[in-house]
């Protein structure tokens, strides 16, 4: 009964047709009064655990969270699908704020947002003690544990409520599964005998691959441009490497902007208000950027740089797909990201630096694992995903190369430590393999052993990496090791690794990178979906999100536009069997949904009211696709592939239409991205060394003070070359990481 009236409310008002796993379960705890933890990765839909039941109960449900940008963007939502609610807080005029108290005591409003700081004041409890209230929903709630990753004190104060208000059911929900963590929030709040209710945490329509980084624009560049009118976060560990990549993005003519924490709050903000509303559709970012942010669109994220922890990684990632299509998120590393997180942290207490050193060994065994990514996250937060094959990982999709003789390579491996006596750490051991003769080594007498050389006929990077896949799967461990002042890590053999000694398990070993594989990108959730017109749709959307000064994901998410490019209803009635539109929502946007949808099926003579998805029309999909891709991005790959067969400025100017000054912003991109250093092509020899000599003198910040060193006798053009090559050959601002 509770269960069909909730499904009742989910369709009228978000126009959804089902719930989610633990949704059903949750609202049940929240109509019926029961304590309740909920636990549900970031996107499982949390909010509506709250926002759906309200609708069903007689009095006021008070939220508490902890960010008022995130408040904002809820009520918004909230508003759009015609849920009365608001919040309170200090960017209200006093005024408004005596509007809410009214619609409160009037028993009209259902949903009320408070940060904890205010909910504690005496006056809005006393104030809430004579309402009539339906529950306490505490979002982000591990922010009361000292063991999440985000504690903030002020949630301690809401110790207190449970004794101020024992009849009123309190509902805790968070992100973050650690057992500790949902204890400490159940004994802080006093709940009582909660529910606890623990979703998956695996988000199957996340696509994880894991590469190494060897050409970090390039490859940031392939994932990028697969999504040219997509939204995109990219993380990297420092400041200084977000500024480095969102500048290299923007002067290859990307939409990309920097957050981080060294901004002012007005750029940070401008910055991403101008992502929320699709302005600006890459984010390059620190860890800094994303709390708070449920934009439902976001299609990939990236990973410049390995995070501290996986727990990091999972937030990181679940900003991606929040609405349930499908989105990829690559990360690339190197060993170097896990030196700096060990610099960055060095400072932390003693017991501190221990658990953040674990949790990023566990980053860095990820990393190297080889097995389905789903699983080995799943397997991190203590649960099982249950099936061999995700479909939806590098792993699974086989687009890791395995080497072929995986159990002979890891024998030859695992001997080498054994005759090293365990007591040398991956480098050594690599070099011992590759049969180098580095003095230390003959110092040592290495170059006696047998295993000396044994690897000598491969790469001796494949040899290290194949060290660090041994260790990843757990045939090889890390010890710490000190010697003196300093701390080494020496590898040992696990007795999992005697196993491979004998012959009796086969570990999996990855060939060295290709860095131009093709990845597959799942096509499902477009299946007939027409391009063309889900871009008419989202321009709609776009215009009709500044006129209501709502972000364009509130008016409506890319599943519904999906879904009206692939069914095309001509008729306002139908509009509602469409995910994701409810009764406001088809009377608010129906006649101008069906208006874009008619005028673009009429010119492009394209069928309306499709009833099933259709097999055919391929062409027509691929051709709208090509459509949808914009000019600038088009001359842009071109110039950039013209560029790598050696063709001239004047010639890449000639085939794409583009102006000159331009196509030398192409060309120093594609310089910076191929780290090309010698710019032979595009200058002459002796013009490039009169460059080098000037910039000498004038330093390479600018190009303004060579030019005139040089009297104005070389072009702009030429100089901008000179000097991205010569930045490539200088190893501080080549090295990303
Ligand atoms: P969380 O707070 O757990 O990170 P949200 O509550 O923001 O997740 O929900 C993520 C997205 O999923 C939102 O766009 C929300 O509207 C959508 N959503 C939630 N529940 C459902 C459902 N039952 N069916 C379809 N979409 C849903
Ligand atoms: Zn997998």
């Amino acid at each position: 009964m509770t269960v069909d009236a909730l499904r009742g409310i989910l369709k009228k008002y978000w126009g959804y047709d089902d719930f989610r796993p633990l949704q059903a379960e949750a609202m049940r705890a929240v109509v019926e009064g029961r304590d309740s933890v909920v636990v549900l990765p970031t996107g499982g839909g949390k909010s509506l655990c709250f926002q759906a039941p309200a609708l069903q109960l007689p009095g006021l449900g008070v939220v508490v969270s902890p960010l008022i940008s995130l408040m904002k963007d809820q009520v918004d939502a909230l508003a759009d699908c015609g849920v009365p609610a608001a919040c309170v807080n200090s960017t209200l005029s006093h005024e408004e704020r005596r509007r809410v108290a009214d619609e409160v005591r009037s028993g009209r409003l259902k949903l009320l947002y408070l940060s904890p700081e205010r909910l504690m004041t005496e006056r809005t409890m006393a104030f809430l003690q004579s309402s009539p209230l339906s529950f306490f929903a505490i979002d982000e709630a591990h922010c009361i544990s000292e063991w999440g990753h985000d504690f903030r004190p002020e949630y301690r104060m809401l110790k207190t409520l449970k004794q101020v208000f024992p009849e009123t059911a309190i509902h805790a929900y968070t992100a973050t599964a650690t057992p500790r963590v949902r204890g400490d929030i159940a004994r802080e709040l006093g709940l009582a005998d909660p529910d606890m209710l623990v979703g998956s945490f695996d988000r199957p329509n996340l696509i994880y691959r894991v590469q190494r980084r060897s050409d970090l624009l390039r490859q940031i560049r392939e994932v990028v441009d697969r999504h040219p009118n997509d939204s995109g976060l990219i993380y990297c560990i420092r400041r200084k490497d977000v500024e480095e990549v969102a500048g290299a993005l923007a002067a290859g003519g990307y939409d990309a902007l920097p957050y981080h924490a060294g901004m002012s709050d007005h750029d940070r903000k401008r910055h991403q208000e101008a992502f929320i509303n699709d302005r600006a559709k890459i984010i390059v970012a620190t860890v800094a950027f994303g709390m708070g942010i449920d934009k439902s669109n976001v299609r990939y994220v990236i990973h410049a740089a390995a995070p501290k922890s996986l727990e990091a990684y999972q937030q990181e990632t679940g900003r991606a797909g929040r609405d349930g299509l499908d989105a990829e998120c690559w990360l690339f590393h190197t060993d170097n990201d896990f030196n700096i997180w060990r610099r960055l942290q060095s400072e932390l207490p003693p017991q501190a630096f221990e658990v953040a050193m674990t949790v990023l060994r566990g980053m860095q065994d990820f990393t190297s694992a080889l097995s389905c990514r789903h699983q080995a996250i799943s397997r991190y937060f203590g649960q099982n995903l249950g099936r061999a094959d995700c479909g939806a990982c590098d792993v699974c999709l086989s687009e890791v190369d395995l080497v072929a003789d995986a159990l002979v390579i890891s024998q030859k491996i695992l001997s080498c430590v054994v005759r090293l006596k365990e007591g040398f750490g991956g480098e050594y051991t690599a070099q011992v393999l590759a049969g180098s003769r580095e003095q230390r080594i003959l110092d040592n007498g290495h170059d006696k052993l047998s295993t000396w050389g044994l690897l000598s006929h491969e790469d001796k990077k494949s040899i290290r990496d194949w060290i660090e896949q041994l260790v990843g799967q757990g045939y090889l461990a890390n010890q710490p090791f000190r010697r003196g002042e300093k701390s080494y890590t020496t590898l040992a053999v696990t007795p999992e690794g005697r196993r491979v000694l004998k012959g009796e398990v086969t570990p999996r070993l990855a060939k060295p990178a290709k860095t131009r594989k093709e990845a597959k990108v799942a096509t499902a959730s477009w299946e007939g979906v027409d391009r063309g017109l889900f871009e008419a749709l989202r321009v709609w959307r776009k215009a009709k999100s500044e006129e209501r000064g709502i972000p364009p994901f509130v008016v409506f998410g890319d599943a519904t536009l999906r879904e009206l490019a692939r069914y095309r209803p001509s008729g306002i009635e139908s509009l509602q069997s469409i995910h994701g539109i409810g009764q406001k929502k088809s009377a608010d946007y129906g006649a101008d949904v069906v208006a874009v949808i008619e005028s673009y099926c009429r010119e492009n003579s394209i069928e309306m009211n499709i009833a099933a998805p259709p097999g055919e029309g391929t062409e027509q999909r691929e051709r709208n696709m090509a459509a949808a891709i914009p000019k600038s991005s088009v001359s842009r790959s071109l110039a950039f592939e013209m560029f790598a067969q050696g063709k001239s400025l004047e010639e890449v100017r000639e085939a794409t239409g583009r102006a000159e000054s331009t196509v030398g912003d192409y060309l120093a991109a594609f310089i910076e991205q191929e780290g090309i250093c010698d710019p032979g092509t595009w200058v002459e020899e002796e013009v490039f060394e009169r460059i080098r000599q000037a910039a000498e003198q004038t330093g390479v910040e600018r190009l303004k003070p060579i030019f005139e060193a040089l009297e104005g006798t070389i072009d702009y053009g030429r100089i901008r070359v000179a000097i991205a090559c010569m930045k490539n050959a200088a190893p501080e601002a080549a090295q990303p990481g």
